[in-house]
Parts: structure tokens; C-alpha cells; sequence
């Protein structure tokens, strides 16, 4: 279940002075309250919504909703509420949800990145991945000479590429191996034999 909803917090309260009170008549000052309202998942604003207000007289205490002010008391109204700034940490959820997207990318090419220079410049203890079968499994560099790439292949596959990493342990590696040129290693990935290489 997920728990989302709107918030509100007092904002701001400000006196605006000599102002006929609607209820009383009494030409004195009123005390405007601003609150603000932000949407939330699981208790973190997200982005901030509207902006309410109510103004109470500091004579008789009536209060009243924007839409009860005289136009004198609305006036000032306006001005305390236009004063009042939408706090920056009602937008921090969505902060957060943009930082990750962004890292996410920026993680993502700098991975494409370094793979095409892993595969043009192989080294011991890289991890290829690979599907055999229906499965994934990984093949570990054992050794890198002038011209060849030694590669010792995992015993095990895996169903999800995505915990390709739960396979990936010394003991699973068969104690033989095999060569192909470094050319012959490029192919693989040029093919789609190899689907990837981590380091
Ligand atoms: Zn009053």
C-alpha cells in the first residue's frame, strides 16, 4: 500500500492595521494566517499545492476566509500571501526522484562507456556475460597476452540478468579454460555472443 495524501503547515502569520473589521466595525488590525499544502508519498513532500489563507480580528477574533474580506482586508490579504514563499522542501521528493533518474542515466552511460574500452583492452579478472541457454552465466579473464584472451567459464546460470552478481564467485569457475585472440573476443561482443563485461 502506498501512502500518499496533502499536507498543510502554517506558513506565515502577519497584522495588517487599521482595516474596518467586517463583523465588529471596528477600524483596528487583523491577524492574516497563510498555510501552505504540499502532496506527499510516504510522508515526503513531493511538490508544493495552493496557497490558503483566513485573517481573524484582533478585536472581536471573527475570522474570515478570503472570500468573506472586504476588499480592503482581501487587498491586504493578497499582499501577505504573495509575500509568503513556497518553502523549497516541499519540492524535495521530487528532488530526490530526479537525482536518481539522472544518476541512473548518467551510471548507465558511463557503464557503455567503459565497456567498449574493457573489450579493446581486456584484463584479468574481467567478468563477461553471456546466455548459453535461456539462461545468463558469466565467463571470468584468466589471463591476457600481446594477442590472446584465456577466459574459465561458470558452472552456474542464472534465470534474471539482473542478479547475474549471485553467480559470479571464485568457486563456481571451472578450473579449465579456453583462448581466442583478441580479435575473436571483440567479435564475440560485435555479435551479440557476449552481451556484456563488468571490471
Ligand atoms: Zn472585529
Amino acid at each position: 500500500m502506498i501512502f500518499y495524501g496533502t499536507k498543510g503547515a502554517h506558513l506565515k502569520s502577519e497584522k495588517v492595521s487599521g482595516i474596518k473589521c467586517p463583523n465588529c466595525g471596528e477600524h483596528t488590525s487583523h491577524t492574516v494566517s497563510i498555510f501552505g499544502r504540499y502532496f506527499y508519498i510516504y510522508w515526503i513532500p513531493i511538490f508544493p499545492l495552493t496557497k490558503k489563507g483566513v485573517s481573524e480580528c484582533d478585536n472581536c477574533k471573527a475570522t474570515f476566509e478570503p472570500k468573506e474580506m472586504s476588499e480592503q482586508l482581501r487587498l491586504k490579504y493578497n499582499n501577505v500571501k504573495s509575500d509568503t514563499k513556497t518553502p523549497l522542501t516541499y519540492w524535495i521528493g521530487s528532488f530526490i526522484i530526479l537525482s536518481i533518474i539522472a544518476f541512473t542515466f548518467y551510471s548507465v552511460a558511463q557503464h557503455d562507456k567503459n565497456v567498449v574500452e574493457y573489450i579493446s583492452n581486456p584484463k584479468k579478472g574481467d567478468i563477461v556475460e553471456y546466455k548459453p541457454t535461456e539462461y545468463y552465466s558469466t565467463q571470468k579473464v584468466i589471463k591476457v597476452t600481446t594477442d590472446s584472451v584465456f577466459l574459465s567459464l561458470n558452472n552456474y546460470e542464472i534465470e534474471s540478468k539482473g542478479y547475474i552478481n549471485k553467480i559470479d564467485k571464485v568457486e563456481n569457475y571451472s578450473n579449465e579454460f579456453y583462448g581466442v585472440t583478441k580479435e575473436q573476443y571483440q567479435k564475440m561482443f560485435d555479435e551479440k555472443l557476449f552481451i556484456d563485461v563488468n571490471r
